[in-house]
């Protein structure tokens, strides 16, 4: 028997500090609760929340009607530039993580029911066929037409789509003016400038294993995106079957790390390298890190020890215990 297990997101943000209000809303999209908090007024929140439902209604590959729906059924599709660009986007970073990140990952991510939420472990055999449709190399992209090499191929944009979401949100914020506020996207953060004050924002990072914190991130004008086994899985005979897989095997990835954090300007990067790191494992995500100069990153490992990339060190803070700094 199948035990269900919803998803807890947490995301602790500290406003202590601001004497004036910001203007809030909260709804629910994407499958998740979102907020935002900016230091403006109300029609320029609506405009914002107007965006997350108008990128809700082409990236949900769970409704019927929107665009990556129609391009999961028909295989070839006209896109529009924000469908474009999140897809090409998503291929770059299969590339560059040599295809831990995957968006073609669809077909094995319902299998397994973390769609349908009716949860499932599939055979080996089913595993092994779905995984042959796990390819980025047959999306293929030219002027605005996307296609799909395989008629079994489909994608899921559910681990870059928030980031990006997160990322047209605070741009048109910034359009608008807006210089300081947060936006939250089911526990996808990112802090518009910097407190009114002029203090960086503060973003609590979960601890894995409870309701609690592992520690909190001081951060400015930068996405705070992380994935991680705990925040939806199931259990089945006393095995925990969480929804990140690995391209590798078709099963949940078992890299050795329980949650990755990316902080970094650029949201869309931030979420589709969290999911990526926590299926390559702390080895290939230092080096990977190493070769890179736009993204910085929180580990916290199978034994509960904490990495801290050293371009964020100093804007960790930990109540109680300690971290490694990553060099
Ligand atoms: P995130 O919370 O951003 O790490 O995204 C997790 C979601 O991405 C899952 O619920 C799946 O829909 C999808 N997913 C799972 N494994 C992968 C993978 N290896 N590459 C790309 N997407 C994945
Ligand atoms: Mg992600």
């Amino acid at each position: 028997m199948v035990k269900k297990i919803g998803c807890i997101v947490f995301v602790l943000i500290l406003l202590a500090g601001c004497n004036k209000k910001p203007e809030e809303r909260t709804i629910f999209a994407m499958d998740t609760v979102m907020s935002i908090s900016a230091y403006t007024n109300q029609q320029v929140i609506q405009m914002a929340v107007d965006k997350i439902y108008e990128l809700e209604s082409y990236f949900n590959a769970n409704s019927e009607d929107s665009i990556l729906a129609c391009l999961n059924r028909d295989k070839k599709i006209n896109a529009n530039n924000d469908v474009l660009q999140l897809i090409a986007f998503s291929k770059e970073i299969a590339q560059k993580t040599q295809g831990a990140f995957d968006p073609t990952i669809y077909p094995l991510v319902k299998e397994w029911g973390f769609i349908s939420k009716d949860y499932k472990i599939p055979d080996e055999d089913k595993i092994n066929t779905l995984l042959k449709y796990v390819d980025y190399n047959s999306i293929a992209i030219e002027n605005n037409e996307i296609s799909l090499a395989n008629e079994n191929t489909e994608l899921d944009l559910g681990a870059v789509a928030k980031g990006y979401t997160s990322q047209q949100v605070v741009d048109l914020l910034r359009e608008q003016g807006v210089t300081s506020g947060i936006i939250s996207l089911g526990g996808n953060v990112y802090a518009l400038g910097t407190k009114p004050d002029g203090e960086k924002w503060k973003v609590g990072i979960q601890n894995p294993d409870n309701d609690d914190y592992a520690g909190v991130i001081q951060v400015a004008d930068k996405a705070v995106i992380t994935s991680g086994g705990y925040q939806r899985f199931f259990r089945e005979n006393g095995v925990t079957y969480h929804h990140i897989l690995d391209t590798a095997t078709g099963y949940p990835a078992n890299s050795g790390l329980k949650s990755v954090t990316i902080v970094s300007h650029d949201g869309a990067l931030a979420d589709g390298l969290s999911t990526a790191v926590y299926v390559m494992g702390y080895d290939k995500a230092v080096k990977l890190w190493k070769n890179s100069d736009n993204f910085d990153m929180i580990l916290i490992d199978d034994e509960n020890k904490i990495y801290v990339t050293k371009n964020i060190a100093d804007d960790f803070i930990m109540e109680n215990g300690t971290f490694s700094i990553i060099e």
